[in-house]
Formats: structure tokens, sequence, C-alpha cells
């Protein structure tokens, strides 16, 4: 289980409300303030290569996918 996937488990224990009550209880991952588990990508849930700067909350792969669409231009 990664911190990114947490909530999935969630989904699975709604049929057993009595676990799922002990998991918030003890297991929930902590939140994070600092840190690379604090930011992750919007789109899809990476960890890595966080770019942050203009307030895009991407990750690199996300960011070259959809780069085009958000106005940068490649120069090269
Ligand atoms: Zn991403």
């Amino acid at each position: 289980m990664t911190a990114s996937d947490w909530k999935k488990i969630l989904k699975q224990l709604n049929a057993k409300p009595a676990v799922k009550e002990k998991f918030l209880k003890f297991c929930k991952p902590k939140e994070r303030k600092i840190g690379i588990a604090a930011r992750k990508c919007g789109r899809c849930g990476r960890f890595g290569a966080h770019i942050s700067k203009y307030g895009l909350h991407l990750c690199r792969h996300c960011f070259r996918e959809i780069a085009e669409s958000l106005g940068f231009k490649k120069y090269s």
C-alpha cells in the first residue's frame, strides 16, 4: 500500500463498518505537512518530479502530456 491510494481501502471497508472504524483509528496514514509525501500530482497522484511552479502541482509526466493545452511552447 502506498500513501497515494490509502483511500481506496475505504471503498473495500465500507462493507465492514467495524473494521473501517478500527482502520481509521489506528492505521490511517499521517497528514504530512512537509516532505515528498505532502506534494502529489493533482492529475495522477505521483509523488516524484513535482512541478509546483505557477501553481501547476503536476508531475513531469502529466506536465509533458498537457503542457501544450495549458499554453506552454517548446523552443527546441
Ligand atoms: Zn501526474
